[in-house]
């Protein structure tokens, strides 16, 4: 049996040990980028001539990594595969499935800092941002390891004469895979190893921003032993491929974590039954977020401020959990949003892979456009600039951390996800108008309270209608077994990723009952 799950910890970088450490992955790992890399379908290395770029979002001119794009019927030649590698991974017992977590947890550990020197490349983290990423996904492999353990043993039932009772958890079949890039590495791992830890196979296919990072897995899953066929690895553009996979009718099911608008469509698109398909699919889709902080007047505001900034502006606002928007009540209003505004100021723009930078770029050119759009209307809609927005510098991707006050409740940057560093910051006239205002968006993802306040303590954790809610902290940073992770309404189909019901996603029951004499 293994130990007890325990979180990875982060890393301590003022040690000079794990930091030359993280300067000696940073060298080798910017030594290896720019290679050209294949797609992966049961085993075989294919090289294809349509070709996706990964760019370093600090720095567009560097090439991360070139990959191999699948068009449609290496799409299907991938369900295809997978279904085929299904009939033998399903009879593999659960206890080895779980070792292959295991080991691959073990090697990423050792991997730690190149895995993070990656993700600094790829997407833009800050050393301590790319660190959590890391331990998340090694964190997702112990945690979800150890619960298909827990799955596969003898489940509890009501005894009744005569009869030997059994309920067995199997698994479903095919998987479409379909990660975001933010948590490049976390959220990528995760998904795949829960579908494939239960008994299932997957095609794997990765966000465009981010295909080195699951590249990187994928090579270290095939070091671990994990045979050919279980997990495929197919780079392409959601639209082409990612629509070809999930309305196959060999694939029983789709995890996607992304944004409220694609994760409609696949939901849609699987629900439409195909000629030949003998089940309805199961989607699990983890979507967007808008998330708020409450400040209530009865709270240190200091501290209330500094988790507002850190919510917001950790990896430039991109986190689903991200706070974009802080709801303050009138009384502490001013007071709140200069300390915010000084706070905010004083965070450092730069290369990420200097540990002195806080904030890194965004991850892409469109992204940047979009939020800067954002601001724009943030402002024209009868917003205050009082902090940052434009960009910094010129070459890559970088923003300035932005704050826009005395936003409407309902103005466009008060309701649509923004997904970059941009705090609106909105007026309440006192606690019960601002728990209204809480609750006025599409989603349901993470949210917070600063209250010292106990009646309004609970009323906010009654009240308030998120799937992950935090009193007097920030609110990102879910731990995987501690804040088992997942959104109500437009946020998703509340997964609880890094929970105990997760891997009953990916599992159906079979109920067996034998007459004894
Ligand atoms: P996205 O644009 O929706 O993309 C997510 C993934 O879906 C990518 O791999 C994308 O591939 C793929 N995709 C796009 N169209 C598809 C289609 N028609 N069929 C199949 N796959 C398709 O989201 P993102 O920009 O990567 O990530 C940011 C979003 O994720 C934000 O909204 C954020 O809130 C959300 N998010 C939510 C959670 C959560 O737990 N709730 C966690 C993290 C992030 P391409 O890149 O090739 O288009
Ligand atoms: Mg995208």
């Amino acid at each position: 049996m293994p130990t007890k799950f325990k979180n990875e910890p982060f890393t301590d970088f003022s040690k000079p040990a794990n930091r030359k450490g993280m300067e000696k992955a940073l060298l080798k790992v910017r030594a290896e980028l720019g290679k050209d890399h294949p797609l992966v379908i049961g085993g075989e290395e294919i090289m294809t001539a349509d070709k996706l770029v990964s760019i370093n979002p600090s720095s567009p001119s560097t090439v991360v990594g070139t990959f191999s794009k699948a068009d449609p019927a290496l799409a299907n030649r991938a369900i295809e595969t997978a279904a085929a590698a299904f009939e033998t991974w399903k009879n593999v017992p659960a206890k080895k499935r779980a070792d292959i977590l295991f080991k691959a947890a073990a090697l990423m550990r050792k991997r730690k800092f190149e895995f993070s020197a990656l993700l600094t490349y790829e997407v833009g983290k800050s050393w301590a941002e790319a660190d959590a990423d890391t331990a998340e996904a090694i964190d997702f492999m112990e945690f979800y390891g150890r619960e298909m353990l827990r799955y596969a043993a003898p489940q509890p039932l009501t005894k009744t004469a005569g009869e030997q009772n059994e309920l067995r958890y199997i698994p479903l079949g095919v998987g479409v895979v379909v990660p975001p890039w933010n948590f490049a590495l976390a959220i990528l791992v995760g998904m795949t190893t829960a579908a494939v830890v239960t008994g299932n196979t997957v095609v794997l296919k990765p966000s465009s921003d981010s295909p080195a990072i699951g590249w990187k897995f994928f090579q270290l899953l095939r070091e671990v032993g994990l045979p050919a066929g279980v997990v495929n690895f197919v780079v392409g553009s959601g639209a082409t491929v990612g629509d070809v996979m999930v309305a196959h009718p060999k694939t029983r099911f789709i995890s996607f974590t992304g944004s409220k608008e694609v994760g409609i469509h696949i939901n849609e698109l699987a629900a439409k039954v195909q000629p030949g398909q003998i089940w309805l699919k199961r989607v699990v889709a983890e979507m967007g977020g808008k998330d708020s902080i409450l400040i209530d007047s009865e709270t240190d505001l200091d501290a209330a401020a500094q988790a507002t900034v850190a919510s917001a502006f950790g990896f430039q606002g991109q986190k689903c959990s991200a706070a974009s928007r802080a709801i303050v009540v009138a009384s502490v209003y001013d007071r709140f949003v200069e300390k915010v505004v000084a706070r905010t100021k004083a965070l450092t723009v730069g290369m990420p892979e200097d540990p002195a930078t806080y904030m890194g770029p965004v991850v892409n050119r469109g992204s940047m456009e979009k939020i800067l759009q954002y601001i724009e209307t943030g402002v024209k809609e009868g917003g205050r600039l009082v902090a940052g927005g434009k960009r910094a510098g010129t070459d890559g991707f970088f923003l300035e951390p932005t704050v826009i006050a005395d936003v409407a409740p309902t103005a466009t940057i008060a309701q649509e996800e923004i997904f970059g560093p941009v705090l609106a910051v909105i007026k309440a006239k006192d606690f019960d108008d601002a728990l209204r205002i809480a609750n006025n968006t599409e989603f349901g993802l993470t949210g917070g309270v600063w209250t010292k306040n106990k009646k309004r303590q609970e009323r906010a954790k009654n009240e308030f209608h998120v799937g992950n809610f935090y009193v007097n902290r920030k609110i990102t940073g879910a731990l995987v077994g501690v804040h088992p992770f997942g959104g109500f309404n437009m946020s998703g189909t509340d997964s609880k990723a890094g929970g105990r019901d997760y891997l009953l996603l990916f599992l159906q029951a079979k109920s067996i009952s034998q007459k004894v004499k």
